[in-house]
């Protein structure tokens, strides 16, 4: 069975040019959701669908679910009356560290000022049904951290947002998608019952709890383009979770974290070298 996960960023109507991949505008977002509901789907959170897939209850005929990273403001503003109009569920990653404060992270995209959601509209968003997960204190790339720093942004990420909700919180996403072994156990040690990475792929009713894939749901995307990827799935059906490429690509980062942190010296001499 294919069981596509979307992941949506930003719901609004004006952003950076870098950041637009990112952003859809409410009518594209609707036009999403239409193409959803007419072709059948039953959205769920996440934890619905991990609840599922032990069969109590059992898993819908197309399950569908909508998820969504970060926790900005327009999350409520943008996403939330679609949501309602459609009565669709969703799953929301918030980035505790930030809330009731700005997306700092995103500077790099020109959105470093994107107004986050305040604990007050997060426990609102929770009474309305949306599933609230944990998506870090600040948004690291968890699988180069030491480890003692990603268990920290894992576990206290779960604390805050626990303490903010008076709710337990169960799924977690990792940011940009990235983890390894370590980062899967430390997330499955602290307490969560599933996590989402990021694949262009469809998830599976077998799929790993901790390394659930998902489809980025970018305004490229548009609907005709999203009935298709749903009508006929040319995407794999989740890959491994460990990978060689995965691998390079994380041995990549680790030296440019590595050398970013010894300075602009150590920087230009390893340039100088390549
Ligand atoms: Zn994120």
């Amino acid at each position: 069975m294919h069981i596509p996960i979307l992941l949506y960023h930003s719901i609004d109507t004006e952003c950076a040019d870098a950041y637009r991949r990112w952003m859809m505008l409410p009518s594209e977002f609707r036009a999403h959701l239409q193409v959803l509901k007419d072709e059948g789907h039953t959205p769920l959170t996440v934890s619905q669908l991990v609840a599922c897939r032990t069969g109590k209850p059992k898993l819908p005929t197309a399950p569908v679910v909508i998820s969504f990273d970060d926790g900005l403001r327009d999350f409520l503003t943008g996403a939330m009356p679609v949501l309602s109009e459609f009565g669709f569920p969703a799953t929301l990653y918030v980035v505790s560290g930030c809330v009731g404060q700005t997306s700092g992270w995103l500077a790099e995209l020109g959105e470093g000022r994107r107004e986050m959601l305040g604990w007050r509209e997060i426990r609102e968003l929770h009474d309305a049904g949306i599933e609230i997960g944990a998506h870090t204190v600040s948004h690291p790339e968890l699988d180069i951290l030491p480890a003692a720093r990603a268990e920290y942004e894992i576990v206290d990420s779960k604390r805050q947002l626990q303490d903010g909700l008076q709710a337990e919180v169960r799924s977690f996403a990792y940011p940009h998608g990235y983890a390894s072994s370590v980062t899967r156990d430390l997330v499955r040690k602290a307490g969560y019952e599933s996590a989402c990475r990021v694949r262009h792929a469809f998830s599976s009713p077998d799929e790993h709890s901790f390394a659930l894939s998902r489809i980025i749901a970018t305004s490229e995307i548009t609907a005709d383009g999203l009935r298709d990827l749903l009508a006929r799935p040319s995407l794999p059906v989740a890959p491994p979770v460990t990978r060689p490429a995965a691998e390079c690509w994380r041995i990549y980062r680790q030296v440019k974290r590595a050398v970013r942190g010894l300075g602009p010296a150590a920087s230009a001499s390893l340039q100088s070298r390549t």
